[in-house]
Parts: structure tokens; C-alpha cells; sequence
């Protein structure tokens, strides 16, 4: 494997320390805007990290290995990403919220103007389904869209509980902006 589809960073809980001190966007290489939380799958090392232990779990019951092993496989890490990959796929969460803000803000005023009827009837029935349709499709939407398309588009190894390995589908994103670590090439942009 070429080593440009990697990135090496150093791991602490859920914390991502990058060479050089600043991070960057780990989509892009822009200067990060805010961290978002990543979920990735290492089934490898989960399976070296109890090896031991699970030949012993594995004599008492093999469910016990089984979840030994599974409590390690998903791990999530704090990705620093920029302004527009933070905000990606955000669209839709802002959308959902607003539109339950604005279906519950249209019921208050509706109460407040003694609109709503009193006594459990057709309208009121019909009105609460209306309110139930607003708050499950976008969640249902939502969480559709967010299993098909994840925050950073490469897969993560671990060889430590310390080290992380992300490996791009292609060159792997390195620091853009002005930072510690210089880019190649006149560096113009440097001002503090
Ligand atoms: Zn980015």
C-alpha cells in the first residue's frame, strides 16, 4: 500500500493528536472548524487485542468471547473536519429541526388563540397524527441518509490503543492552511 493513503495519528479515549500539534480537516486538509464524531470498524484488532484473554473466556462460555471481542471492534474518534464538511450532511438535521420548531411553534399559536378544540374530536386527533408525521420522518430520513454516506470517506486501522491508521481511498488529506508544518512551495499565507 502506498504510504500517501495513510495518516498516522496518535490516539488517546476518543481524542486525536496530529503530527506537528494543529490539526486539519481529515476530509480535506482546510484548517478545522469543528471536531465530529467518526465511528469506524477494526474487526482485526479486536480480534489480536483479546486473542489471550478470549482462549480463556472461550473455555467458560463462547458468548463471553463473543462479546469480549465485539465491545472492540466499533470505535469512535473526535475528527477535527473544516466549515463545509462540518456542515455537510448537517442540511438535513438543521431541516428536520426547523420544521419541528415551526410545527410546534404553529401549535402553541393555535392554542394561544384558543384554536385548538378542547375535547378529544377528529380535529384534534388529526392534528396530533400531523405532529407525530412531523417528528418520525425526518428522524427516519435522517438516520436512512447517515448509515449510507459516513463522516470520513476512509477506513481506520489500529495497531495500539494509541495509534490510528486512516486509509484513504486515495492521497490522504494533509494540512493545507498555514500551520506547523509547512506546506511545499512558497508559503505566502503565513501571518500572524
Ligand atoms: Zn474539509
Amino acid at each position: 500500500m502506498e504510504p500517501e493513503r495513510e495518516l498516522k495519528l496518535r490516539l488517546s479515549g476518543r481524542t486525536l493528536a496530529f503530527p506537528g500539534g494543529a490539526p486539519w480537516c481529515l476530509v480535506c486538509g482546510r484548517r478545522p472548524f469543528g471536531l465530529r464524531t467518526a465511528a469506524f470498524k477494526d474487526p482485526d484488532y479486536a480480534s489480536r487485542r483479546t486473542e489471550g484473554a478470549n482462549l480463556v473466556l472461550q473455555r467458560i462460555h463462547p458468548l463471553l468471547a463473543w462479546a469480549n471481542r465485539a465491545r472492540l471492534v466499533t470505535f469512535k474518534v473526535e475528527a477535527p473536519v473544516c466549515f463545509r464538511h462540518y456542515w455537510r450532511g448537517r442540511g438535513a438535521e438543521v431541516a428536520g429541526l426547523g420544521l419541528f420548531a415551526l410545527a410546534l411553534g404553529g401549535f402553541l399559536w393555535l392554542g394561544l388563540k384558543g384554536r385548538l378544540p378542547d375535547h378529544p374530536g377528529e380535529m384534534g386527533s388529526l392534528l396530533k397524527g400531523f405532529l407525530v408525521v412531523i417528528v418520525t420522518v425526518p428522524g427516519f430520513l435522517l438516520w436512512r441518509w447517515r448509515r449510507k454516506s459516513p463522516l470520513l470517506p476512509c477506513d481506520a486501522r489500529r495497531e495500539t490503543p494509541e495509534e490510528l491508521i486512516l486509509v484513504y481511498p486515495g492521497r490522504a488529506p494533509r494540512p493545507r492552511s498555514p500551520g506547523p508544518i509547512p506546506a511545499p512551495g512558497p508559503d505566502r499565507d503565513r501571518q500572524v
